[in-house]
């Protein structure tokens, strides 16, 4: 199990912790980033952070690990190998986050969703609703990072390596706007 420090010493030194003027993918406004992509894309790194999130699920009988595209990606693929599960993704069709690539989930199979960050917790709920949709149990949900300030619920169990306290604005009260600091659009959606 990483420590902590620990995982903040891997977001910091991978420039996984970014800083200027960013939309967010949930439409926010925020002077951090955290480009999760930028730890994962080391592959030791990825494995130690996924290994640490799954332990916590050890004892669930997860059949499945989704998350949403692409944050999600990686982390269900290094987590479904940790917890010797199926890994797959949920991925925009439209407006929705549906399963393509021929992506089944058995009928009452024990459902992990995992996702990279979670800010307002939209991905995490559609994807949870997919998984539903296509008759799995949505046993829990992990994430590596939690910058929501407590205020995400998935009405099921929910396990965060790291919260971050990050402020984030609506972008009629983004003070960064109000200085008009160019924005970055980071975000996937
Ligand atoms: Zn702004």
């Amino acid at each position: 199990m990483l420590r902590e420090e620990e995982i903040l010493s891997i977001l910091k030194k991978t420039g996984a912790l970014l800083k200027g003027h960013f939309q967010l993918s949930s439409g926010l406004h925020s002077a951090d980033y955290i480009q999760c992509a930028l730890a994962l894309s080391f592959p030791d790194y990825a494995s130690r952070l996924a290994s640490s999130l799954a332990e916590r699920f050890r004892n669930e009988k997860i059949g499945l690990v989704i998350g949403p595209a692409m944050g999600g990606i990686v982390l269900s693929q290094e987590v479904g190998r940790a917890l010797g599960a199926r890994a797959i993704f949920a991925e925009r069709e439209g407006a929705r986050l549906s399963l393509r690539r021929g992506f089944r989930i058995e009928k009452g199979e024990r459902v992990l969703v995992v996702e990279d960050v979670v800010t307002t917790g939209s991905s995490v709920r559609e994807t949870m609703e997919t998984v539903r949709g296509g008759g799995g149990a949505v046993v829990a949900v992990g994430s590596l990072v939690d910058r929501s300030g407590g205020k995400a619920d998935f009405g099921v169990r929910w396990e965060i390596l790291i919260k971050l306290e990050l402020k984030t604005y609506l972008p009629e009260d983004c003070p960064l706007c109000k200085e008009n600091i160019p924005l970055d659009k980071p975000g996937s959606r």
